[in-house]
């Protein structure tokens, strides 16, 4: 699952707005705000106050609260109580153990704690929806120095929350756990399109959260159902410009997964039909941004791809013009000197397309 969260990231280019990561990026909450700009941008006279969780779940400052699970470290999913002991974590978790991991004990069995599983439900359900559209001059607190305190819309906190409740549980191998908040998490976005519409950072914010739901069905070994998400991803992320690097990374990536899906079952007309809608998508990224290396890498990688199939399906002209055109493409491409992290995958890629070409000559 990509570790970047769709909801922190700074200012898109976009939109034309200066957003620093956890402020609004509610549209429709934004076109009632005014003359909010102007009140931030006055200095000294405002402070901003950042939404802070009494608990400790917010996406700057995680801290391990009363209903985490130590295990997984995300919020409980599935809370279970280890009998004699009664520490609790998520059922998947704990199911992997047979001393306590907090005392020792030995675990006799498993009992379901749904009450203490309700108070999680709900405290995850209210989480940061509270929405201040609207900074009203009448309704600012004043704190010493007689600075403004405007609080932030915590909108924008909600689904950068569950996203990182999701990754977390993502990375201890609760899938169920992270499949549940992301579709929290979409149904949430689903809902904001409906009033704000189809805007670009909600499309963006969509397409990425369906991915991750992607990732999470093929982890659980459901194909059909991780296709579907990642199309749908695809659906909303084909509906943004191609300008955008981040969004063309991020749909390029689910065309190929949706491709790799396809080959694995064995379809392989339909995998390359992915492939070269992924390799398109990142031709014309190449076209808007020609200096960023990283998409040049993406280039060769998706050529790679598609000539594999073509090679699979017999069509092995085809299949070494793409090869060529991937080596040609790395062995030009000059990195500048920030961009030495790099250097490692093009030489790898660059040695598994050369292996490729001999593989042919040794036929
Ligand atoms: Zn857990
Ligand atoms: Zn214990």
């Amino acid at each position: 699952m990509t570790p970047v969260c769709p909801f922190v990231k700074a200012s898109r280019p976009d939109d034309g707005s200066s957003r620093k990561p956890g402020e609004c990026t509610n549209k429709h909450a934004a076109e009632h705000e005014g003359g909010g700009e102007a009140k931030k941008e006055s200095g000294g006279e405002s402070a901003t106050v950042s939404p802070k969780c009494p608990l400790g779940y917010d996406s700057q400052t995680f801290k391990l609260g009363p209903l985490s699970c130590m295990i997984c470290q995300a919020l409980l999913f599935d809370c279970s109580k280890c009998v004699p002991c009664s520490h609790v974590y998520c059922k998947v978790c704990i199911s992997r153990f047979k001393d306590c991991p907090l005392c020792g004990a030995d675990i006799e069995k498993i009992e379901a704690d749904t009450d203490l599983q309700s108070v999680v439900d709900r405290f995850i359900d209210g989480h940061a929806r509270i929405k201040r559209s609207r900074v009203d001059t009448d309704k600012e607190g004043e704190v010493g120095e007689n600075k403004k305190v405007i609080y932030e819309d915590v909108s924008l906190e909600r689904g950068a929350f569950l996203v990182q409740q999701a990754m977390r549980a993502f990375r201890a191998q609760n899938v169920e756990s992270a499949k549940s908040r992301l579709s929290l998490c979409a149904e949430d976005i689903r809902g904001q399109i409906e009033t704000a519409g189809n805007t670009s950072e909600l499309c963006s914010q969509l397409g990425a959260v369906l991915g991750m739901l992607g990732d999470c069905c093929r982890a659980m070994g459901d194909a059909g159902s991780a296709v579907t998400y990642f199309e749908e991803s695809v659906e909303f992320l084909s509906k943004l410009p191609a300008a955008d690097l981040e969004i063309t990374h991020t749909l390029s990536v689910s065309l190929n997964k949706i491709g790799d899906l396809k080959y694995y079952d064995g379809d392989l007309e339909a995998a390359r039909s992915y492939y070269i809608r992924s390799l398109n998508v990142r031709r014309d990224a190449i076209e808007h941004h020609p200096s960023v290396s990283s998409q040049t890498l993406d280039v060769a990688v998706s050529l790679a791809k598609v000539a594999d199939v073509d090679r699979s399906i017999g069509n092995e002209d085809a299949a070494l013009d793409r090869f060529r055109e991937a080596i040609k493409l790395l062995e030009t491409l000059t990195l500048k000197p920030e961009e030495a992290g790099l250097e490692q995958r093009r030489l790898s890629v660059l040695e598994f397309l050369n292996n490729q070409l001999a593989e042919k000559r040794s036929d």
